[in-house]
């Protein structure tokens, strides 16, 4: 897995500079050969933003600020700058270019503010900035500028899981595409949608984008292209098909070493090696791992040579030079503690246990899965934090606004009495005045101050419940969760990832330890979900010992790894009662809604029925784990209902595939063990 995510890796690292093609030489008042230049440093950029952006520079000297392709080159150069993690000149670029104060100067800005939030993982604020340049596009704007920033957007909806979102943006600029006419373009475009459709487990769309990809880069006739695409195609083959995928990189290595670019050549012998590992071929995978490590020496990608000798190490311990390949694991690890890029370093910790694993190194193994967990727990114990400050953030606002709300209830309260008791006294007033005024006055009067007791009345049970929330555990109740989960629904489609919890043999607990220390349990599970989810997800009590969480929409592998940190968050440490340790499990099931482009109409009644029955599944399988369905026969609901009227079969036929997730073993002490 971590060999397929390298891979992606580059293959990410590739749409981003193959992105910054966006700019090739747009039509209209450009001048053809200065078109071509700007092309050119547009190929460059694929392999080599640094060089293409100093060659960026040069040009722009000699083009003044009134030229037709002037912003196109600054939006080139501040690209380049984002993907080489230059914020501070990104910021200043796109300072000036807002100063222009026209809107295409400032869609501009917005454009590479997004692209440099984007590839320094602010996919938030990324996702605000390219949305303000959207917003500041119409019929009229420069194509290519439309299609740089739809590409921009299209990324960020993919990576916040929008799946959806993403491919409507990317037909949108296909379709632009077309009436430009650009190869190159065609080429990135159509690498994004197959990658958009391998990340959603749609294999052959996926294969047929990657095909029109590859067959655009032939067309173009440019090595570099041509390698580019075949590295995506390997990368949609390596999970299914090992052998394809190693034929695919074989024309990747072979179009990379035509193209001549050392960089490009250093990464592609990367992927290269890193696919044999893959298929266990360790000779072979080392001799192409120092093959790269010394193509990444040649042209210094610090990045590059690193993953190459991280190869190079994996390759050795497979072949049995246990000591010499450890040593260039050690050296990994150790920089990443130096950059302290704790999530890659966590990553490769796993790897590195599995790889002494396999080679029969428990002792090995054992030690690297520690220093795993601890990583793990220090990046889980920051992410807490940050957890509880936004969660105490949240709370304080929405209880002013509670009593905002309460006190204009009471106002509003007071002043029906207030009328009310004025509309009695004049009845009062005018029964004296009986003489005077007729019966049917006061009958009319009297009904009106019915009225008004029948509208206190009703607010009165308005207020009654209004409450949101479970007196227990502090948590929603399933009536916020009917409102709050159509925040979750777009065009009529469910987009979040949903999580069903149920405290593992929860009676034993109300038997053996009393009611009470089972109420405690209830409220310090739900704690510990809460702290481990976002501020913007939302936790729901959903039944006595069950919890439901809907968490805002991510990719499946991020939603894989926060079920198994919460089955940690939740098993790892008893619960503290009295001078009692009450040991916890739970068991999940899960999903990533939407499943697939034909699953659309499933609706969150459905998907909770869904998870519920992987939730069976989990119990069924030993309980302290979670099942996740990752993938559901397209179809109506009739293929549904099959699935639902006899899930355990629908399982066996692979209608329904899940992936389960163990939770932490645990020992007589509670101490997790690795497994
Ligand atoms: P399993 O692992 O199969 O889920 O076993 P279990 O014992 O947890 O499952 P079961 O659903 O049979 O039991 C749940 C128990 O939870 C039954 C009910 O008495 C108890 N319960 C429900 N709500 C509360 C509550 O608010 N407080 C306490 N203390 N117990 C509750
Ligand atoms: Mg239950
Ligand atoms: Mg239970």
């Amino acid at each position: 897995m971590p060999g397929l995510q390298r891979l992606i890796r580059f293959a990410a690292c590739l749409a981003c500079l193959l992105l910054s093609a966006a700019t090739v030489a747009g039509v209209g008042a450009i001048d053809p050969g200065i078109a071509g230049e700007i092309e050119s440093i547009e190929f460059q950029g694929f392999s080599n933003p640094a060089k293409a952006l100093s060659l960026a520079n040069t040009l722009l000297t000699t083009t003044p600020e009134s030229a037709p392709q002037e912003l196109r080159l600054q939006a080139l150069r501040g690209v380049f700058m984002g993907d080489l993690g230059r914020h501070a000149e990104v910021a200043k670029l796109a300072q000036t270019l807002d100063r222009r104060g026209t809107p295409v100067a400032i869609s501009c800005a917005e454009m590479i503010l997004a692209n440099d939030d984007w590839t320094a993982g602010n996919v938030t604020s990324a996702n605000e900035h390219i949305e303000r340049a959207n917003r500041l596009t119409n019929k009229d704007t420069d194509d290519v500028l439309r299609y740089y920033i739809g590409m921009v957007r299209a990324g960020i909806a993919k990576q916040q899981g929008r799946f959806k979102d993403a491919l409507a943006v990317y037909q949108e600029t296909a379709d632009l595409i077309e009436r430009m006419n650009s190869l190159v373009r065609e080429i990135h475009v159509n690498d994004q949608m197959a990658d958009l459709f391998n990340s959603v487990g749609e294999r052959d769309k996926a294969l047929a984008h990657s095909q029109q990809a590859v067959d655009a880069a032939t067309l173009l006739a440019d090595p570099g292209a041509l390698a580019d695409a075949w590295t995506m195609r390997a990368s949609i083959l390596s999970e299914k098909s090992p052998d394809a995928a190693r034929q695919a990189m074989d024309n990747a290595i072979r179009f990379a070493k035509q193209s001549g670019a050392e960089d490009r050549i250093a990464i592609t012998l990367t992927n290269l090696s890193d696919m044999d590992l893959k298929r266990h071929r360790y000779q072979d995978a080392l001799r192409e791992a120092r093959a790269a490590v010394d193509a990444c020496k040649s042209v210094a990608d610090v990045t590059c040579a690193l993953v190459a000798n991280l190869n190079a190490g994996e390759a050795l311990i497979g072949l049995g030079n246990m000591a010499e390949g450890k040593a260039k694991m050690d050296a990994a690890v150790d920089f990443y503690d130096k950059t302290g890029e704790k999530a890659q370093q966590e990553e490769l910790l796993s790897e590195y246990g599995e790889v002494l694993e396999r080679a029969g190194d428990y002792k090995g193994a054992i030690e690297q899965y520690h220093r795993e967990r601890k990583l793990a727990k220090e990046i889980y114990e920051g992410d807490r934090q940050k957890a509880l400050l936004e969660m105490d953030t949240r709370y304080q606002t929405e209880r002013k606004e509670k009593q905002i709300a309460l006190l204009n209830r009471e106002n509003q309260l007071k002043a029906a009495e207030l009328q009310n008791r004025t509309l009695m006294q004049w009845i009062y007033v005018l029964g004296a005045a009986l003489m005077a005024v007729g019966l049917a006055v006061i009958a009319l009067l009297y009904r009106k101050a019915r009225v008004a007791n029948l509208k206190l009345q009703a607010s009165n049970e308005l207020l009654k419940v209004s409450s949101e929330r479970d007196p227990l555990s502090g948590l929603y109740n399933r009536r916020y969760f009917q409102e709050a989960i159509r925040t979750r629904v777009e065009r009529g489609a469910l987009h979040c990832g949903l999580l069903l919890f149920d405290i593992d043999h929860f009676k034993r607990i109300n038997d053996g330890a009393g009611h009470a220390a089972g109420d405690a349990v209830i409220v310090e599970v739900a704690h510990r979900i809460q702290a481990a989810t976002r501020g913007s997800d939302f936790v729901v009590r959903w039944g006595g010992e069950e919890f439901l969480a809907a968490l805002a929409p991510m990719p499946l592998d991020q939603l894989n790894k926060l079920a198994e940190r919460l089955l940690r968050a939740i098993a790892d440490t008893p619960v503290r009662y009295g001078s009692t340790d009450i040991p916890v499990t739970v068991s999940i099931g899960f999903a990533n809604f939407p499943l697939s482009e034909e699953l659309l109409w499933l609706d969150w009644e459905r998907a909770v029925n869904l998870i519920d029955m992987a939730l069976y599944v989990a119990k069924a399988e030993g309980r302290n784990r979670a099942c996740g369905v990752v993938h559901v026969t397209p179809g109506g609901p009739e293929v549904l209902d099959a699935i639902e009227a006899d899930f355990h079969n629908a399982c066996r036929e692979g209608r329904v595939r899940l992936n389960v997730i163990e939770g932490p073993t645990l020992g007589a002490g509670q101490v997790p063990v690795a497994t």
